[in-house]
């Protein structure tokens, strides 16, 4: 199965999901011998990971979405980021803390950020934040055993076998499946391997899937594009001296997005 992200592969990909039957929230996969559960990191856009969920809805399917609070791209707690947020809510998908290694790679402080930044969302959001997943995971903060009471950890044992070398062939108790750098990794999400596998997580970034710029060089490009049209919204609504600018620079981020 090619790595080929637009969104009607999705929707195909959601069917075969949803054909074995094991599609479950984290929390019920808990207690399961059989499951298959689905997230999201949101790394450069809440908008893609808003798209991707209306998709999820519109399939009947419901995931969960996790959320970074220090990242240089977006503002989870901006006035549209957070209406996004709670609209996915909402419709019954989960919203959890992306943690992003601060300063401190050492484990008690890791631990620390985790639980005031899970806190903090649930302030923000005014939604409970009962899961985390770590961004760019390394084995010195041994991710994988990190058991923080009442959070929930997308990497810990029940839903994410640790191994040192992972490849295809490696034999794990959770199959876990990523599309991280623009590719399947680990195995790809064709109807057998989903069937077969007793538990599986598979990892969707919702920033490499659009409607019809499946290309690696594509998709950056568009992102910058979307990235930039919001940044030029948000000067605009600003500052009124900016108007006689705004159409040049809207015409020069769509010639380079090529779209
Ligand atoms: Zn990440």
């Amino acid at each position: 199965m090619d790595f080929i992200p637009t969104y009607d592969n999705y929707r195909q990909l959601l069917s075969i999901v949803k054909d074995t039957g094991k599609l479950c929230d984290y929390r019920e996969a808990e207690s399961r011998s059989l499951f298959l559960v689905l997230r999201h990191d949101i790394e450069f856009s809440i908008e893609r990971a808003m798209e991707m969920s209306r998709i999820e809805t519109e399939m009947g399917v419901q995931s969960t979405y996790f959320v970074q609070v220090r990242n240089n791209a977006y503002n989870a707690f901006s006035m549209q980021n957070t209406a996004m947020l709670l609209d996915m809510h909402r419709r019954g998908h989960k919203i959890g803390l992306h943690y992003h290694i601060g300063a401190s790679s050492e484990s008690k402080t890791v631990a620390r950020e985790i639980r005031e930044q899970c806190q903090l969302l649930q302030k923000m959001l005014q939604i409970p934040i009962d899961r985390y997943s770590m961004h760019r995971p390394i084995p010195e903060t041994k991710y994988y055993e990190t058991e923080l009471p009442g959070l929930l950890n997308a990497y810990g044992s029940k839903f994410f076998t640790f191994a040192e070398l992972l490849d295809d062939k490696t034999a794990l108790q959770v199959k876990y499946i990523s599309d991280a750098k623009h590719q399947w990794n680990y195995g790809t999400p064709d109807p057998e391997t989903l069937r077969n596998a007793p538990k599986v997580q598979l990892l969707v970034h919702p920033d490499f899937w659009s409607e019809k710029t499946p290309g690696q060089k594509e998709n950056f490009q568009s992102l910058i594009r979307e990235h930039t049209l919001t940044f030029i919204d948000t000067i605009d609504n600003e500052c009124r001296h900016f108007s006689p600018y705004r159409q040049e620079f809207e015409n020069t981020v769509s010639s380079f997005s090529g779209r």
